[in-house]
Formats: structure tokens, sequence, C-alpha cells
């Protein structure tokens, strides 16, 4: 049988408002390319990449700038045709301030001569699927950015029998997955066909959120029509849904154990927008130069699901949106959730950009904090089974060995606990700070 709708989850989670209406049907369009692009040259989790290029050089849309940094790490590409006028650092959503290319863009959208479609790419072999995957500097799409080659590359041990791609989207207020999905859904299951085929799996499975019946439908259409051997999951409307180890737990029942990884349990998990990704890659050697946003939030004038070459300055993107509100308070890559607040336009937009999210001034005020009353409602909602309230006082306290062993690091900031905290404790903060210490105090043992 092709395909099967069925309503699964996870324990714990919430239900914040979704927000999504005011962008889900609208187009995906494309965003027309800045005068200049500004590509950091460390937009994923590893190594960063070592640039390739020098000031003054000409370059075309999709040609290196940079080679991988090491085994966890990724090449960047020219987004534009022009000439690289500068190598130095410059402003990076993270907030620090990061290596980065820049390119004045000569407006005549030039690519590289051998990107084209391969009419043989199913008859490649997987090492070379791996290689065109790694040459096209992909990393996850969703806003983790893990290298796709390396989650593609399980030590031999690790048997991979399931693939599961994620479509949930359950952040607030984005729609790009959902556009894409209605927009390129044979990209989708074409990329999925190749990861598929390189994982060696038995079984593969999509899990989009029961709030997408029309992104469910187009999938299921697109695979019965193509003939491939996948499901569709219609999940439970949850947060974090889409977070990897809850939507392997709603998908196959099985847990990921404290500490481990879904390779553990035969599982691998990849965003749709990284199956499209994928399909580029393989099929037509072309790099990830371009993604696609949301933009939304009170804050902006005209929201929009938009395709945008990486590298675009957020304050190039807000433009192209009509501009910022007059009360527009705080702007966040990715949504309201798990999202990284941003303090400067000039920051670009980077591989593992799914939205930027303008707040007006009323969202943006902090609720002021309260003593807890030992309510417990931030338990009930952990989806990783975690005590948020006893781990942010170890943390306050300096006991990080005991944030350790009551499992701190399985943490996945999905800030649910904090979001249903009647006294506004800022438990993700507390939190986040105990990771980093007892993963500092790790690193020193080794
Ligand atoms: S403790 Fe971590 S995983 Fe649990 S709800 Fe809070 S942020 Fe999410
Ligand atoms: S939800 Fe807030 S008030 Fe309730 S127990 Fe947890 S930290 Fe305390």
């Amino acid at each position: 049988m092709v395909g099967f709708m069925s309503s699964k989850s996870f324990p714990g989670g919430i239900h914040p408002p979704g927000n999504k209406k005011t962008t889900e049907s609208l187009p995906i369009e494309k965003c027309p390319a800045p005068p200049s692009v500004v590509i950091p040259l460390q937009q994923h989790i590893g190594a960063p990449s070592k640039p390739i290029v020098a000031t003054g050089d000409a370059l075309r849309i999709g040609d290196s700038i940079s080679e991988s940094g090491g085994f966890v790490s990724v090449p960047s590409h020219a987004t534009v045709s022009g000439t690289v006028s500068a190598i130095e650092v410059r402003p990076h959503p993270l907030g620090v301030k990061v290596l980065s290319v820049v390119i004045e863009n000569d407006g005549q959208e030039k690519w590289r001569d051998d990107i084209g479609f391969d009419e043989n790419y199913r008859e490649l072999g997987k090492k070379e699927m791996i290689n065109r995957i790694h040459a096209a500097g992909l990393a996850g799409m969703g806003g983790a950015t893990f290298p796709t080659h390396v989650k593609l590359s399980p030590p031999a041990d690790k048997k991979i029998d399931t693939l599961i791609l994620n479509g949930a989207e359950c952040e607030p207020y984005l729609t790009s997955d959902h556009r894409l999905m209605l927009e390129e859904p044979e990209k989708i299951v074409r990329g999925m066909e190749i990861l598929f085929k390189i994982l060696g799996a038995k079984s593969g499975a999509i899990g989009i959120e029961g709030n997408k019946p029309d992104a469910i439908k187009v999938m299921r259409q697109k695979i019965a029509e193509l003939g491939l051997p996948f499901k569709i999951h219609a999940l439970h409307v949850k947060y974090p849904q889409g977070a990897e180890k809850q939507l392997i737990k709603a998908i196959t029942n099985r847990r990921v154990p404290a500490g481990g990884l879904p390779m553990d349990i035969g599982c691998v998990v990849h965003n749709v927008g990284t199956a499209a990704a994928v399909y580029d890659a393989v099929a037509c050697k072309r790099p990830l130069v371009e993604r696609v946003v949301t933009i939304t939030g009170a804050g902006v004038k005209t929201p929009k699901n938009l395709l945008i070459p990486i590298g675009t300055p957020f304050s190039h993107v807000f433009n192209h949106c009509g501009g910022l509100t007059d009360d527009a308070g705080k702007i966040i890559m990715g949504g309201p959730m798990m999202g990284l607040a941003q303090s400067d336009l000039a920051a670009p937009v980077i591989k593992g950009t799914s939205g930027l999210l303008v707040l007006n001034e009323k969202q943006s005020r902090r609720k002021q904090e309260q003593p807890c009353i030992s309510c417990a409602h931030c338990v009930d909602a952990c989806p990783m089974a975690l005590l948020p309230k006893m781990l942010s006082q170890f943390v306050k306290h300096e006991r990080f060995a005991s944030a350790e062993s009551y499992n701190i690091l399985d943490c996945i900031e999905c800030g649910s606990c904090a979001f249903v905290c009647p006294a506004n404790i800022n438990l993700v903060h507390w939190i986040k700070y105990g990771k980093l210490k007892v993963m500092q105090k790790r690193k020193k043992a080794n």
C-alpha cells in the first residue's frame, strides 16, 4: 500500500497558537538578489570552511568559494555572479562576527556552466551521490545545519532501516516547508528516493502535522504517481512534533536512548527542504545557493514566503517586504519557540534560516518573573521527560554535576517548559547555560 493516514504523537509537549494563517496560502516568490551578498564560512555545525577565493576574483553563481575544514564541515558557493570585494569578519545571525566572503553582484546572474540535469543520476553509486551532496554544501535545512553527507555516512555498526522526512513544521508562524511541499513535491520525493538508496533503508515515511491537509494530499499523490514505497503519517498537531526524537517516537514508536542518536535505533531524519536540496545536488550538481524563508509577524508590513539567495542581508529582505512597522519589536531568526533573537540587520540569510519573525513592541515585552509555585506544569510539558524546574535550580546554585546526572544534556531547548510556566521563569536560559558548563567540563576531562 502506498501512503496511509494516522494520528500519532509523543508524551509531553504544548499547544502554542499556530499563527500560520498570514503566510500559509502565499506562494513562494523570488527575492531579488541584493547589491552584495555576505556569505559566512560557518553556516553549519562543525569546523568552519576555508576560503579558496581572493579579493578581486570574478565568480559565477555556484562557483565554490570555500572548501570543507574537516569531515564535519561543508563548502560554500557564490550565490550571485560578480566580484569578491572582501574576505573579512562580518555580523552573523548567531550574534557573533564570522569570517565571510563578500561578493559584489554584477546583476548578470551568470551560472557555473556544468550545472544541469543529469539524466543518468539514478544509476550513480552511493559514494558518488554522497560526494555530490558534500560538494553542494548541504547542511540540515530545518535549522539544525548538521552536514548532510555526515548523516548519510553512519559507522558500519549502525544499521539504518528507517528514513524519516520531517515535514511537521511545528514551530509557530513558519510556513516555508508547507509551501515547499505544495509547490515542489516531486523534488522532495525524488530527493527522498536518493536518501533512501544511499542509506539502504527498508522503510521510508514523511511526517506532516495534521493541520496541513493540502500538503498531506499533494505529497501522497506524488508518492503514488512516482510509484515509490513511502508512507505519509498525519501527525497530531503538537509542539515540538518536528523535533527529531519526538518525530521518531510518533512514527516508529522507538525511543532514542538518553544521550543517544537516532542512528542508535536504526533511524535517520532529514528535513523536507534538505531532501529537495539533495535532489538538486545529485540530479543537477546544483549547490545550495538559495532557500525558502518565511518573513512574517506583526512587525513586518507585507509578510511573504521568499526564495532568497544565501548571504542576503536581513535589511534587504525586510525592504523587499515593505519594511518594518512603526511598532516593530523583537526580530527572531526562526520561530518564536526555538529561534534566535537578532540585533543586527546586516546579518545575512544562511543555510539554516527557515524564517524571519518580527514581533510588535507589545509582544516583545518580557513578563515579570515571579517565585516558583511548584505547579509542575513544566514537568508535564517537557517532551524529554526532564525536570526543568529542578535543572534550573541546580544550575542557579552551580551544581552542574547534579544537573548532568539529571540528564540536562538531553534538553532539546524546545522552550515548552518556559512557555507553560505561570511564574514566567526563564527556564531555558538557565538550562542552556547549564548545558554549556557541563559540555565544557566534559571537554576538559577528555
Ligand atoms: S527542559 Fe528542555 S526539552 Fe524539556 S521542555 Fe524545557 S526546553 Fe524543552
Ligand atoms: S512551571 Fe514554573 S512555577 Fe510551575 S513548577 Fe515549573 S518552574 Fe515552578
